[in-house]
């Protein structure tokens, strides 16, 4: 999975990462799709315990071009975990009062509390995104956010934040077929927005935010994947499997019992 890392400091292309790569994963998709049921079952333990030991406080940032897959990943890789500790947080077009603040105000209050994964549906990357492709602040603001977004998640993580950001990577043809499929579908219309076809006209734009994203805000602390998303089996596997992986290396415990329970009977 380290080949998917944006390792911080250096610099990536996003062209030479192919949207269609299944890594060293050779089973194909049958073999992928019990790969993220045995993963599926870890994560529900391992949120079990970051719950139970309510220490660490768990952030997922997900981006993605329209037609991405966000939506169904989280699906995917969350299915059946206890919605108890686990939430989803939208970021949609601000509302006057988020957008008379400054652009992390509507952020920080989604944020984890401790033993909680929260899974950031878009995020405050969309201010260097579609507000820095679309011109709505001038250069001299969105350019800043970039080290304004670095520091924001240095004291996210040195507040006991463990923060995990993907780009599911579609091709520009992947995102035609999946549109065409919602055309196509009249239980999918409602996902179909005349502006994601000028959206998809600013393709190449995007991709150049997207670029200078990964490149400047990939940290230790805060790193990004690029998640290659054309085959969705492939893209939960990468995610749920960084995920376990992450939540592994915590070496959480369950807490002691408050009261010392040795030899107690129970009437
Ligand atoms: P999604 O497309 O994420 O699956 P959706 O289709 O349900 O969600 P949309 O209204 O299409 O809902 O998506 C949210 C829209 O809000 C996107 O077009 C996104 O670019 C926009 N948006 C999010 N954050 C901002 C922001 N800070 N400034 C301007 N627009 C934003
Ligand atoms: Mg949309």
């Amino acid at each position: 999975m380290k080949k998917h890392l944006v390792e911080p400091g250096k610099k990536i292309k996003l062209s030479e990462r192919d949207p269609q790569d299944i890594g060293d994963f050779k089973g194909g998709k049958e073999e992928g799709l019990k790969a993220i049921s045995k993963l599926n079952e870890k994560l529900q333990e391992l949120q079990e315990l970051l719950y139970a030991e309510g220490r660490h406080k768990v952030l997922v940032v997900l981006q993605a071009m329209d037609t991405g897959g966000k939506d169904g990943a989280i699906r995917r890789v969350f299915d059946g975990v206890n919605p108890q500790g686990v939430k989803v947080a939208s970021f949609k077009v601000p509302t006057g009062e988020e957008l008379a603040h400054d652009f992390l105000w509507r952020i920080h209050k989604q944020t984890p509390a401790s033993g909680e994964i929260v899974i950031f549906n878009r995020s405050h990357y969309e201010d260097v995104l579609v507000v820095r492709v679309h011109g709505y602040v001038d250069k001299n603001v969105w350019s800043k956010r970039y080290e304004q977004i670095n520091a924001f998640e240095r004291i996210l993580a040195e507040n006991g934040t463990t923060i995990l950001k993907f780009f599911l990577h579609i091709s520009k043809d992947e995102q035609k077929e999946r549109l065409q499929a919602r055309l196509d579908d009249p239980t999918k219309h409602w996902k179909f927005s005349l502006g994601d076809l000028d959206e998809r006209k600013l393709w190449g734009d995007y991709q150049a935010a997207y670029e200078d994203v990964l490149n400047k805000t990939s940290s230790t602390h805060a790193p990004w994947y690029i998640v290659p998303a054309n085959r969705k089996w492939y893209r939960d596997l990468v995610i749920s499997k960084i995920l376990v992986e992450t939540l592994e290396n915590l070496n959480m415990k369950y807490p002691e019992p408050k009261d010392d329970l040795s030899g107690i009977v129970i009437e």
